[in-house]
């Protein structure tokens, strides 16, 4: 069996594409941080600049998504992009009960819940006593690339320092103090050589672990040998991809199963296919509105969570890439009026639907791979599908989860 086969993986494009409410809004707090990863996506300008975005930025954002009815019934507000604990805890405890409190007065059917998303190197008690307060409302997630070996090779500080025993630290923190954490673990090549202490390291943190996901960087980084990939890398992927599979596999049947998103989603899409239901999972991952952006200064992206306004700067001719607006300068409600949008829905609907008539994995692709469709096509549109970031972040893993269903002929909805 391979993806071509599955039925129903190539799939007429439902409609347009209509914008969404909200169901996440990603603040970015400060663009500073007090580390220097390697692959961090940031500019070293913005890491470096110790900015804090004004409350009222925020409040004015969600205070216009509820006048616009744009706000889902579950709506999450996640801090994220620059390290957010180099803000004090009364930042967020301010943050959280205004927001809290404008959706309880002016939208009471929104129910509010909090994202943080931190290197861990500044947990102490006082932001232990803060998730504390806050853990009805608030998810934790920490980044961490496991043992030493592998964390310390991209995640250093500003002195070349290793920042593993900070991270350490801070998960130990919130381990004395029974605070459950997601973690999100950064995959390059050094993880692909070691798979099993990459895997064994979190799977002895696994009490502590909410969930625990990891990310392929989104785009090699060009001379890097650990940081790139290419299409020539398919087979290896997939054989680190298959690797994962088989250790989640092996635990669970040990009954000490570690909860790994990459493969659960994975399988649950693949268990979708077919299915008269099945969503279209590229189409939703960039549905427009349904991740909302906001930097410090007030530039509003959507598309894609964490989205940035350097990313494609030029592309619509104004020189903020796919950046709505400035809320400090322009309504939400003008935005959404705006040409640039309609522009912008348009040339995604276009590419969703050139990957649909074209790509045997768009019924199972989760999306987020489109834009850089455009970034290698620069301006013409993408008129190429494949790229090697779907070769390697959708292929090889898809392919090696059809490996590993058919090794000892499961069916495709065994681990639903
Ligand atoms: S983004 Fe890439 S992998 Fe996904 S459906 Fe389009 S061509 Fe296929």
């Amino acid at each position: 069996m391979n993806a071509s086969s599955m039925p129903g993986t190539v799939m007429p494009l439902s409609g347009t594409l209509a914008l969404r409410p909200v169901e996440q809004l990603v603040l970015q707090g400060t663009s500073f941080c007090n580390i220097n990863c390697t692959y961090c996506d940031l500019s070293e300008e913005s890491r470096r600049t110790k900015s804090r975005m004004p409350p009222e930025l925020a409040l004015k954002l969600v205070s216009e998504l509820i006048g616009t009815d744009l706000l889902a019934r579950e709506f999450a507000v996640v801090w994220h992009s620059g390290e957010p604990l180099t803000l004090p805890p009364t930042y967020y405890t301010a943050m959280i009960d205004a927001i809290t409190d404008l959706c309880a007065r002016r939208a009471p059917h929104v129910s509010v819940s909090f994202d943080i998303q931190t290197n861990g190197t500044l947990i102490d008690d006082a932001w232990c006593d803060f998730f504390e307060r806050h853990a009805r409302v608030i998810r934790l997630g920490v980044s961490c690339d496991g043992p030493p070996a592998l964390h310390d090779a991209f995640r250093i500080d500003r002195r070349g320092k290793s920042t593993f025993e900070r991270t350490l630290q801070g998960m130990n923190a919130l381990d004395a103090r029974g605070i459950k954490y997601n973690v999100i673990a950064v995959v390059t090549r050094k993880t692909m050589a070691d798979p099993q202490s990459f895997l064994e390291f979190f799977h002895a943190r696994r009490a502590s672990l909410a969930d625990f996901h990891f990310n392929v960087l989104a785009s090699p980084v060009a001379g890097m040998d650990d940081l790139t990939y290419a299409e020539t890398d398919r087979a290896a992927f997939q054989r680190f991809y298959r690797r994962v599979f088989d250790w989640w596999e092996e635990k669970r049947l040990e009954g000490s199963a570690l909860p790994i998103r990459n493969v659960s989603q994975t399988l649950e899409r693949i268990a979708t296919v077919g299915r008269a239901d099945a969503p279209s999972f590229i189409s939703e991952t960039s549905a427009p509105l349904r991740s909302l952006n906001m930097d410090t200064k007030g530039n509003v992206t959507t598309f894609y969570a964490g989205l940035d306004i350097a990313t494609q700067a030029d592309r619509y001719g104004d020189g903020n890439g796919l950046a709505l607006g400035n809320i400090q300068q322009t309504a939400l409600a003008q935005m959404l009026q705006s040409t640039k949008l309609t522009v912008m829905l348009g040339d995604f609907a276009r590419s969703h639907h050139r990957c649909a008539q074209t790509c045997d994995y768009y019924a199972v692709c989760p999306g987020g791979f489109e834009l850089i469709q455009w970034l290698d096509q620069a301006g013409s549109h993408c008129d190429a599908p494949e790229t090697t970031e779907c070769i390697i972040h959708v292929k090889a893993l898809t392919d090696a989860a059809l490996d590993f269903i058919e090794s000892a002929d499961r069916s495709r909805t065994e681990y639903r």
